[in-house]
């Protein structure tokens, strides 16, 4: 089977019970069970689940929609769209990284060692690796770093250099930083704080990297001003990209039209839905918000 016709059975991810007739189908309904569930600063969680193998089949930029629990005993209505932090195939484990804000992820928090957790997935189309590139730069911030980091597992996979540069607003809210590490990935920090972040300065620290031909291709998420540095840069100097994005989502399979973003492409503005369409987009052909 084409992966453009298992994509076609995405769509009827969330029917249980019918594996055995698309046995080769891409997403489903998954129950996990809660490994760990912990605090990594004062605003973000980090969820491992036991899941079942099929669930394990995902690729970096890929996301699950999750059935969170309720924080107050009302019903959480839709699910909430969590990119896929890290796959630990070995152990059987998905991760996600968090950031607890409102009901469906204040849910999510509560959930303990050995609760259930249902998952449907994987879904979207994530990012892909041009097998001619050597090195690639990283640009994310807040939560996008959360997206961004199973890129640095696939990169590690084909032997692809890796330069992140993680942004946020303080020293206390920088994720991924270790993961990406462990995987051999250079990282960058930048700060709100002491003004490292200011466009600025990311775009010095990129212009030595492409001058030090260490940026084949950019990749970016969580920043409407980063996607535009990135675009700007990789107009000027012929560099293709990738970006993930994030918007409101209701069934998270196509059907429902609510998560519709502007792109342009070739001049010609066009509507796309993130979910289905993305949630990875070519960089140039994303409208920043
Ligand atoms: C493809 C994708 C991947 C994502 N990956 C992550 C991740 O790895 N880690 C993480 O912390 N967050 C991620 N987000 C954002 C996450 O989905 C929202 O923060 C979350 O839905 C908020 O839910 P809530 O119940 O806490 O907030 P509420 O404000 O109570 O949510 C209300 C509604 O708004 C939607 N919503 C609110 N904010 C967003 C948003 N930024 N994007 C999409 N829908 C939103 C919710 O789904 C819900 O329907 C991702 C979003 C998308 C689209």
């Amino acid at each position: 089977m084409s992966l453009e016709q298992c994509e076609k059975y995405t769509d009827s991810a969330l029917r249980v019970g019918d594996a055995d007739r698309y046995p080769q189908r891409v997403a489903g309904e998954f129950i996990g069970v809660v490994v760990s569930n912990d605090w990594v600063n004062k605003e973000y969680k980090h969820l491992v689940l036991k899941v079942h193998e099929r669930a394990l089949g995902t690729y970096a930029g890929q996301f699950f929609h999750l059935l969170c629990p309720t924080p107050d005993g009302a019903e959480v209505w839709m699910r909430r769209p969590m990119s896929v932090y890290r796959v630990d195939k070995k152990a059987g484990q998905l991760e996600f990284l968090y950031k607890c804000e409102g009901r469906g992820t204040r849910g999510m928090g509560m959930l303990a060692k050995g609760d259930e957790f249902n998952i449907a997935g994987p879904l979207g189309k994530g990012f892909k690796l041009d097998p001619a590139w050597k090195n690639i730069v990283v640009l994310g911030r807040g939560v996008g770093l959360a997206t961004l980091a199973p890129l640095s597992q696939l990169a590690a996979e084909k032997k692809v250099g890796v330069t992140t540069i993680l942004s946020a607003r303080n020293p206390d809210v920088v994720m991924s930083k270790d993961l990406f590490e462990s995987l051999g990935a250079k990282t960058v920090t930048v700060l709100d704080t002491d003004k490292s972040s200011d466009v600025a300065n990311v775009s010095k620290i990129i212009e030595a990297l492409i001058a030090d031909k260490k940026a084949d291709a950019f990749f970016t998420c969580g920043s409407s001003r980063l996607l535009k540095l990135m675009q700007q840069l990789g107009k000027k100097h012929g560099i293709p990209g990738q970006v993930a994005m994030e918007q409101i989502m209701v069934c998270g399979v196509g059907a429902c039209y609510v998560c519709m973003r502007t792109f342009e492409i070739d001049g010609v503005k066009t509507l796309k839905r993130v979910c289905r369409d993305g949630p990875v987009f070519d960089m140039q052909t994303a409208v920043g918000w």
